[in-house]
């Protein structure tokens, strides 16, 4: 599963998923565009990347802004003149609260940042993955495609289940351009994911059901590690993965064949 020579975008490099896959990657030899919300966390990303002997830029754009994600990839272009991996992964849990206190508002930001992020992430890729194929992997969520009890979640699974739609749909279009499209769905994932969500009332709205020994089967009820998540992104990353496109792999411990 080398990667020598071959260019990846990671999207939300700062933290989480995306910084422990942004890692992975230039382990295996690819070069990162480490992109994130601000400068600093991506710097960080980058920084360490090439402490580690691996190149990387840092670009600071919202995914959700479209002239930013344009300008991220004319750099790329312009650094290494390929792109043959993308991750699309940044996003947000934004605000769970029931149907009647979610503000149009609240609803918009999150579907605006991780499925409008999504589609501008993947298409402002194109022109360069087209040069050679390629490999694109989108972070979806157990939440809106398995999961549908985690009351208040209601934009943010709408917008992790638009992005399994997406992904299929850009999987056949693409094909004939030898890019690979697939869609990974973790399921609790220790990361720093809690500062960009606000949960309000949802005792009001939740069912009464507890796992008391904790939601992941696998591992005795804790959560799973975002360097096992970017092994996934590795793996449909690299020429292993070949022969897969337009689907979805669940990374959850069987979290989600329980909680259901
Ligand atoms: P995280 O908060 O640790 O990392 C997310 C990163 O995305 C941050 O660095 C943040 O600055 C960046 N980001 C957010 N909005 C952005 C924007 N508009 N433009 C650019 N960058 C932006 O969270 P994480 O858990 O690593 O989340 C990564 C992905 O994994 C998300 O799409 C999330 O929905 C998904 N996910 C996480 C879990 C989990 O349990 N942690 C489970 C399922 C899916």
């Amino acid at each position: 599963m080398e990667l020598d020579g071959k260019v990846a975008m990671v999207t939300g490099a700062g933290s989480g998923i995306g910084k422990a896959a942004a890692l992975r990657l230039a382990r295996a030899g690819a070069k990162v565009a480490a992109l994130d919300h601000t400068e600093e966390s991506a710097r960080k990303t980058a920084e360490k990347i090439r402490g580690l002997g691996g190149a990387a830029i840092a670009l600071a754009a919202d995914v959700s802004d479209a002239a930013a994600m344009q300008a991220a990839y004319e750099r790329v272009g312009r650094e290494w003149g390929r792109l043959d991996v993308v991750f699309a992964n940044a996003g947000i849990n934004g605000v769970w609260a029931s149907l009647e206190d979610l503000t149009p508002e609240e609803w918009a930001k999150t579907l605006t940042v991780n499925l409008t992020g999504t589609f501008l992430t993947v298409k402002y890729a194109l022109s360069l993955l087209k040069e050679r194929g390629g490999s694109v992997i989108i972070t979806s969520s157990v939440n809106g495609t398995r999961i549908f009890s985690n009351a208040g979640a209601s934009a943010y699974s709408s917008s992790k289940a638009g992005q399994v739609a997406f992904a299929k749909m850009a999987a056949l279009e693409l094909a004939k351009h030898r890019i690979r499209v697939n869609v990974i769905c973790p399921g609790w994932i220790k990361t720093e994911i809690e500062d960009s969500t606000e949960k309000r009332d949802l005792e009001e709205i939740q069912e009464p059901i507890e796992f008391p020994e904790g939601p992941v089967p696998l591992t005795d009820g804790g959560p799973g590690t975002a360097a096992q998540v970017a092994d996934l992104v590795l793996f449909l990353a690299s020429d292993a993965a070949a022969h897969i496109t337009g689907t979805e792999v669940w990374i959850d411990g069987a979290q989600s064949l329980l909680q259901g």
